[in-house]
């Protein structure tokens, strides 16, 4: 039978092997997260398509190209969100979180972005979002970068990715670069590709982080931005290397790292994989400290990151570093006359006893070959057995699904659930 109705294409489900493994890395991030003090944000999903133009940007990829926008019924023109800090800040705003305090945030959830969809790149796809209002020292900086290192440790892919770090200076020195930038591009004009033409007079920074090989090769003489840096920024950007280097966290320095929203200044960083392909930036972020103001809020130092599940996700079932749990630790069967009122109420005591062990109770009778075989599916490593003498005692049979071989034997419930709990270590 066709089926009539498919999945939007880049728009994924998860399916019961997904979802084990996602919830062990959400856990982990929502463990490290809550570790470094940091408080759980919930924005909603659509917001006002104003709202992306603004913050983002008009010339970025993702507000020229990405969005998906439309009108409800009421008229209002409505995106999905793309990404998160337009909408953090706008609630921060709203709720008056950020006037003369200090924020660490965090969100977690689905974006959408209309791209081409490949290995690494959907339509819906989900980021670990991190914001900071309120600090604007490079410690602060520092403290994300080493968060987002501690997350890699702690899946053992630390050396799997590599930091890449650049400054962006203040507006005004980037104003002033971009103006010297401008005429380079402008006296090379017929080298560059189609996407750099159009950028020079709309985006020129963006030219600097162009695909396209002879124009990167022609942007090696081109004027570099950090020429144009004061004290002040210098000072910033030389102050988070060395807490980078006294905290062992390594870094490559990379000019042309510029990210693709416009509202970020001072330090940008990622974290790129080459176990991904194209698509190897697992994390991205930086400073936007003039976001908040340009949203209508008083002036706020702000720094963020965004980190994408599924790279992350695909980074570490590529290397091995995860796998779907087993769904259930005890599995429980039966056969007799009333024996499934009894594995309702054996199942329900083991929970109780024992909050941390998954019992699931085998459903729809069938014989015992039949029902061990689905403890087996299920990756149970305890089968509780009840069968006619055990009806008849009031008692049940434990067996160690582990070692097929052990002696099964027949217990008290409340012998049974040390039993258990021995056999799951
Ligand atoms: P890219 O250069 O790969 O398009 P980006 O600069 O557009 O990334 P950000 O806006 O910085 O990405 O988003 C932060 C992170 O979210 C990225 O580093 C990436 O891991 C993830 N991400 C962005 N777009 C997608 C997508 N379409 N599908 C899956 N993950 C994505
Ligand atoms: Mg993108």
């Amino acid at each position: 039978m066709a089926l009539m109705v498919q999945a939007i294409r880049g728009m994924n489900d998860l399916l019961p092997e997904d979802t084990s493994v996602w919830q062990q890395v959400e856990n982990v991030l929502r463990s490290t997260l809550s570790g470094y003090g940091y408080s759980e944000v919930r924005m909603p999903i659509v917001e006002k398509t104003n709202l992306f133009c603004r913050a983002i940007g008009e010339v970025t990829d993702v507000v020229e190209k990405e969005m998906y926008s439309f009108e409800d019924r009421s008229g209002d023109h409505l995106s999905l969100r793309p990404e998160g800090t337009a909408g953090c800040v706008r609630s921060c705003l709203e709720h008056n979180l950020v006037y003369n305090q200090e924020q660490r945030l965090w969100y977690m959830g689905p974006m959408f972005r209309h791209e081409r969809p490949q290995k690494g790149r959907y339509r819906q796809f989900h980021q670990t979002g991190v914001e900071v209002f309120g600090l604007d020292g490079p410690d602060i900086d520092a403290e994300l970068i080493a968060l987002t290192y501690n997350i890699w440790k702690k899946f053992g892919i630390e050396n799997e990715l590599r930091l890449e770090l650049n400054s962006l200076g203040s507006a005004q020195e980037r104003a002033a670069y971009k103006l010297d930038l401008v005429k380079f591009l402008e006296a090379h004009f017929e080298e560059l590709d189609e996407d750099s033409k159009r950028r020079t007079h709309t985006n020129p920074l963006r030219v600097l982080d162009t695909k396209d090989q002879t124009v990167q090769k022609l942007l090696e003489q081109a004027p570099k931005l950090s020429d144009y840096f004061g004290e002040e920024t210098k000072a910033h950007f030389e102050g988070l290397r060395n807490f980078l280097d006294k905290l062992g966290i390594k870094y490559v320095l990379n000019d042309r790292l510029v990210r693709g929203l416009d509202y970020y200044n001072l330090t940008v960083f990622e974290w790129v994989t080459t176990a991904l392909g194209a698509q190897g930036t697992v994390c991205g972020g930086g400073r936007y400290d003039s976001l908040v103001e340009q949203l209508g809020g008083a002036p706020t130092k702000a720094v963020g990151f965004g980190l994408g599940m599924e790279r992350l996700i695909l980074l570490l079932t590529t290397l091995g570093k995860i796998k779907p749990k087993a769904s259930v630790d005890v599995y429980v069967v039966g056969s007799g006359d009333g024996c499934e009122l009894r594995m309702l109420e054996v199942s329900q005591i083991i929970r109780e006893q024992l909050a941390e062990v998954k019992v699931m109770t085998h459903c729809g009778g069938g014989n015992f070959k039949k029902q061990f075989k689905k403890a087996d599916k299920f990756g149970a490593r305890v089968a509780v057995i009840i069968g006619e003498s055990e009806l008849a005692n009031n008692t049940v049979t434990i067996k160690n699904m582990m070692d097929k071989d052990s002696e099964q034997k027949e217990y008290t419930t409340d012998e049974a659930i040390s039993v258990i709990r021995e056999n799951l270590g």
